[in-house]
């Protein structure tokens, strides 16, 4: 057992280890680029065992396979990595790369054989495919830390792979034959730091997908699932925020809150699954008819709660007579025509001073004025007029 052989068990055995973490993560957060990213070390792992204790293959045919492995473990860490971003992952570049690189490769193995031209049509291909991450990565914002972490990673991979060998062969020549090769400086210096940058990658990937589960999770808490809106818990955290934004900069601000009339009746008559596609359908309608920044969350049984950003109270009852009106439209085909669903809607503007429950009182003290005067009905709140009672008048 010498030293080079224990070299050797290094990235096999990182591959290995980091495929079977990447899969057990892929268990409970399942996108497609965990999976990737499990494929890119398992295909690692298999590359380096076959190059370094493989199986008793001829040198020449043990070289071909492995060399597939390396091209095909950076075609999956580039998926791995540009799939987080949900961007286009660039499958056909990457197999033209795989494809130009194995062809210089057999050149360099049948053809005219040196394994200097070898090592360069592998490690430039692979630098290759890390510049097409790097490439990718480019343009977008990169908001946190891991962002750019990710990015330094592909950076560096490109610039690792594509200058390694320009700069360590021209130091120590090419080889003459394998024995060589697997104990030149080379070969070592591409193990170690090899190693690093799967590691560096691995961490960095793996707090990626904990910072991406735990934003789902948080998304998951903050949101109703039949709806498709926020729930209670979530309109409030981030309702609060934004009305304060808003006094602050001066901006009108309104709250809608609307409540599907006689629901218990619905209910009974059409049973509680068509209750259910009812509170789906005005989630969907409401989010379709509102604007972009408004934030709405399902705040009770069958009541929603809206805050419009910039809308003043015309702008306020226009939205909330767009939602009125397009219910029957929203709920076609889940109740008949002649009955259809319908809401009342209170509405109430903030003002200097105004918090979130005092804003939503008022806007719930309008709905209960359109209920009171017939329902299907858009309310504004409008503060009672204090009385003034001059003494002696
Ligand atoms: P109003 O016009 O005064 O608002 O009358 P209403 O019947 O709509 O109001 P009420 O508060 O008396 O009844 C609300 C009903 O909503 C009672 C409850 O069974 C039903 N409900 C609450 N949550 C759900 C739900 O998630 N799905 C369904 N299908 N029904 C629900
Ligand atoms: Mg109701
Ligand atoms: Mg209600």
């Amino acid at each position: 057992m010498t030293g080079q052989f224990f070299i050797s068990l290094l990235n096999p055995g990182i591959g290995l280890l980091f495929a079977v973490a990447f899969f057990l993560l892929w268990l409970n957060h399942r996108r497609p680029y965990v999976a990737y990213a499990a494929g890119a070390y398992l295909s690692s792992s298999i590359a380096f065992l076959i190059m370094d204790v493989g199986p008793a293959l001829p040198m020449e045919l043990q070289r071909l396979p492995a060399n597939l492995g390396f091209l095909t473990t950076g075609m999956l860490f580039a998926a791995a990595i540009i799939g987080r971003y949900n961007l286009p992952i660039p499958w056909r570049p990457m197999a033209g790369v795989i494809a130009v690189s194995l062809s210089i490769f057999l050149w360099f193995l049948i053809g005219e054989p040196t394994i200097t031209g070898r090592i360069y049509a592998i490690s430039v291909g692979t630098g290759v495919i890390a510049f097409l991450i790097v490439r990718a990565l480019y343009p977008i914002e990169k908001p946190y830390l891991i962002d750019k972490l990710l990015f330094g990673v592909a950076l560096l991979s490109a610039a690792n792979l594509t200058l390694r060998p320009l700069v360590i062969l021209s130091l120590g020549g090419g080889f003459d034959n394998y024995v060589g090769f697997q104990q030149s400086v080379y070969w070592t210096t591409v193990e170690f730091s090899q190693a690093m940058v799967s590691v560096v990658a691995a961490l960095s990937l793996m707090v990626a997908v904990a910072i991406d589960l735990i934003a789902d999770l948080r998304e998951q808490a903050d949101t109703d699932q039949l709806s498709g809106l926020l729930n209670r818990r979530g309109f409030e955290a981030e309702a609060g925020p934004a009305l304060r934004r808003c006094l602050v900069e001066n901006q009108p601000v309104a709250l809608l809150i609307a409540d599907i009339d006689h629901f218990k009746r619905i209910n009974d008559r059409f049973g509680h699954a068509a209750g259910d596609a009812i509170i789906a359908a005005f989630g969907a309608h409401a989010l379709r008819t509102g604007p972009v920044d408004m934030i709405a969350g399902r705040i009770g049984g069958e009541e929603f709660a809206i805050l419009v950003p910039g809308a003043g109270i015309d702008t306020a009852r226009q939205l909330a007579e767009a939602i009125r009106t397009g219910m029957a439209g929203a709920c076609k085909g889940l109740v008949p025509e002649n009955q259809p669903a319908t809401i009342s809607v209170g509405l109430a503007v903030g003002a200097p001073g105004a918090g979130l429950s005092g804003l939503m009182r008022d806007a719930d003290q309008a709905l209960y004025a359109a209920k009171r005067t017939g329902r299907n009905r858009v309310r504004a709140f409008a503060p009672t007029p204090v009385s003034l009672t001059v003494n002696g008048a």
